[in-house]
């Protein structure tokens, strides 16, 4: 193989990219980040098994002997980014690191595809192998030490990788921030607006803290680049600029579903699983289930929907206008529904966005 593998090194850090299949093909790639200290050399992330002649490449191709790779630290347990684990323990005998929120999907991968492709009946009919497995190795690398918010690997000649835990895309999710270089190494929680599927959310709330929470990291800790898994190195302001685009597309989506319940009372979960994907021309898949759930369940908890006779009902209050820079810390928008009931609300959400579904909320009102 005469092309290099390694699609981006600077300083601590080489970039192996590897392309992904099925919708997200000629769109999307995952990348894995080699960073080497003088005492210990990690990876951060082990792709998918289609990368895994990638990887191979990349050890020859950075001369790294496969023995020196001391630690497989894992951002979460989806397919594109665990499905290497068991080849690079028994390859390599790296130790591999984790958050201990999804330590049970990384050590099964059974478990791990059916807890997100068959999370609901509207998911069964996706082919748990095509949509997941075939993501993986045949053998799991389980994580065997658990690592949290604020810890400090040391990997020698001053570099740090701090993790940083940013939960809502998975609730076992963590990024890196190596100090030396101020390089902010992400995966999943801020996703690329040409992601062919909708917003992977598990829950609403907790998404938007994370976006806060980045926010604040990139001022606070004068970050100077970060890494994507699914996107090209960016700076903090380009950074800055796609936490704000991620906080609208997930605004989109609840819009999206406050338009269709009032349009369509009693909608079913899939239906509007559906009707939020087509307005956001998007693939209607399992993950959108995902995330329409769980907003289904903010909705519940603040008194804004409810399901009768297997549908779903909007019954007060809007959606709360979480549009492109607006932050909210904690609170309360829906607290009171009910005196909201019946009235009309300015849809900020909504109005700051374009496209079909906001154009749809707004006839829907
Ligand atoms: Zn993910």
């Amino acid at each position: 193989m005469s092309k290099s593998v390694i699609s981006y090194q600077s300083g601590p850090f080489a970039t192996v990219s590897m392309g992904l299949p099925g919708d997200h093909e000629g769109k999307t790639a995952t990348r894995v980040y080699f960073v080497r200290g003088t005492e210990k050399l990690a990876l951060i992330d082990s792709g998918l098994l289609g990368g895994l002649p990638a990887l191979e490449q990349a050890f020859e191709d950075l001369n790294i002997p496969r023995s020196s790779l001391d630690l497989l630290l894992l951002t979460h347990e989806h397919m594109d980014h665990v499905g290497n684990n068991g080849w690079l323990k028994a390859e390599t005998g790296c130790t591999i690191l984790g958050h201990e929120g999804r330590a049970d999907r990384v050590a099964d991968n059974m478990l791990n595809a059916k807890a997100i492709v068959h999370a609901f009946p509207e998911g069964e009919h996706f082919d748990l192998n095509a949509e997941y497995l075939d993501w993986m190795g045949p053998e799991e690398g389980p994580i065997e030490e658990f690592i949290k918010d604020g810890d400090v690997i040391d990997l020698g000649g001053g570099v740090e990788l701090e993790v940083v835990e940013v939960l809502g895309h998975s609730m076992g999710e963590v990024g890196f921030f190596e100090r030396s270089t101020k390089t902010l190494i992400i995966a999943d929680p801020l996703l690329p607006p040409f992601n062919p599927v909708l917003y992977l959310y598990e829950d609403p709330n907790v998404m938007r803290a994370t976006f806060d929470k980045i926010e604040a990291f990139l001022a606070e800790r004068d970050v100077q680049a970060v890494l994507f898994a699914h996107d090209d190195v960016k700076t903090a302001a380009e950074t800055q600029e796609l936490v704000d685009d991620c906080r609208a597309r997930v605004a989109k989506v609840e819009a999206s579903m406050v338009t269709h319940m009032k349009a369509n009372p009693g909608i079913s979960f899939g239906d509007l699983r559906d009707k939020c994907c087509d307005d956001q021309d998007m693939v209607r898949e399992w993950r959108a289930l995902v995330s329409i759930d769980a907003s289904l369940k903010d909705f519940v908890a603040k008194g804004m929907a409810e399901q009768r006779d297997g549908g779903w009902h909007y019954v007060g209050c809007s959606a709360s206008p979480r549009g492109a820079g607006i932050r909210h810390h904690g609170r309360a928008d829906c607290s009171l529904a009910g005196s909201w009931r019946g009235r009309r609300h300015p849809m900020g959400a909504a109005r700051r966005n374009s496209g079909p579904g906001a154009g749809a909320l707004r006839g829907g009102v």
